[in-house]
């Protein structure tokens, strides 16, 4: 005697197709031969969930089932479903624990298709070049050396003379596998292996490239590197990369950029900035000096009372901004020098100013700043009297 279909899934007669699913996924991995090798009543367990599934997860069987009971199935039965095939073993598709989820819960046929082949780009290629601080600042053109795959010139990227419509799939790309079972058929479309999925196929494949429809060759391209680039910039240059697949767009060439350090001035983004050493009188007094700057020697005038740590700031004497063009600054870093080695002369000077500056603070205590003017005035006295 037959059991209940809802009983054997242990759902109720009211239960929604989502109860029954979920009833039929809990018992299925319960009972699947897969888990329960050489257990016959699991074996026959497995065989019935399956059926009580294939009626009640289709809205029509189970209509049918709903009036008319198991004989809805029956041969010569009320319903017309002509009984469940006795020529065929549920088990036998499923040789794999895996195989059996994925393709259960749809229910009905399914179409399954693996990808076919997409037009892809092309590989993208880096290279690197190193240029000397001047090309950078300025902006330089160079001749960049690389290799790529390129589209085969014999045979235009086919692989051989012509092309054939591939016999094996009849130039569709791709081949159907059917499965029928149970619980529907399962239609399996694969690209076609005999010609990549493309539908054709060469004949007469072509000596250059050897059927691949590409070759590597080695290029040379003049890259224009814009004025103001740094170390660690990448610059694109769109489609110069290898070619691409299936009809895609080439890659593209990217080009690392290496900059030499200038042999003075040090580099921060746009700025430069340049360390300028000055004597003690230099910077009480003020004078005039010649600093390097990207364009050569340049004098700048350092102001009277002008302070070690200050820094002087030539607004647009810096590198362009390779994007903007908006141009960097130059910062001077004024420091006092210490002179190295004292000549006698300079030595009765320097003790001169000591003693009268001692003499101006034993006067006014610590001084204040009225009277350190006072000996600043002295002091230039002192150093510009004529020789
Ligand atoms: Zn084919
Ligand atoms: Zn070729």
């Amino acid at each position: 005697m037959k059991r209940d279909y809802y009983e054997v899934l242990g759902t109720d007669r009211n239960a929604s197709s989502e109860d029954i699913k979920r009833a039929y996924r809990r018992l299925a991995r319960q009972y699947h031969p897969d888990v329960n090798p050489g257990d016959k009543d699991a074996a026959e367990k497995f065989k019935e969930i399956n059926e009580a599934y294939q009626v009640l997860s289709d809205e029509e069987k189970r209509a049918a089932y709903d009036r008319f009971g198991h004989s809805a199935f029956e041969r010569g039965g009320e319903g017309n479903y002509g009984g469940f095939g006795t020529d065929f073993d549920p088990f036998g598709d499923f040789s794999n624990f895996g195989d059996i989820f994925d393709f259960l819960f749809g229910g009905g046929t399914q179409y399954r298709r693996e990808r076919r082949p997409r037009p892809t780009k092309g590989q993208d290629i880096n290279v690197e070049v190193t240029l000397d601080f001047e090309e950078a600042a300025q902006g330089v053109e160079k001749e960049i050396s690389f290799s790529r795959l390129e589209v085969c010139s014999e045979c235009q990227g086919i692989g051989g003379k012509q092309r054939v419509t591939c016999p094996h799939c009849q130039g569709r790309g791709e081949v159907r596998h059917t499965q029928t079972s149970f619980f529907g058929s399962v239609v399996t479309a694969r690209p076609c292996s005999y010609c990549q999925g493309r539908g054709w196929i060469t004949e007469d494949t072509c000596p250059l490239c050897r059927g691949n429809g590409k070759v590597k060759a080695k290029r040379k391209i003049k890259v224009k590197i814009p004025a103001g680039v740094d170390s660690g910039h990448r610059l694109r240059v769109a489609g110069e990369g290898g070619a691409g697949e299936n009809g895609g767009p080439s890659g593209d060439l990217y080009v690392y950029v290496e900059v030499r350090p200038h042999p003075i001035l040090e580099r921060k983004g746009s700025d430069l900035y340049y360390d300028l050493e000055l004597s003690y009188p230099q910077l009480v007094l003020g004078d005039e000096v010649e600093i390097p700057t990207l364009r050569g020697p340049e004098k700048i005038r350092i102001p009277a009372g002008t302070e070690s740590g200050t820094s002087l700031r030539l607004r647009g004497k810096g590198l362009p901004d390779p994007q903007s063009g908006s141009r960097g600054d130059q910062i001077i870093r004024v420091k006092l020098r210490m002179p190295r080695r004292l000549t006698t002369e300079h030595r009765q000077t320097l003790e001169k100013l000591l003693e009268l500056e001692r003499v101006e603070n034993n006067i006014d205590g610590n001084g204040d700043n009225r009277k350190q003017g006072r000996v600043f005035e002295r002091l230039k006295e002192t150093f510009t009297r004529p020789e």
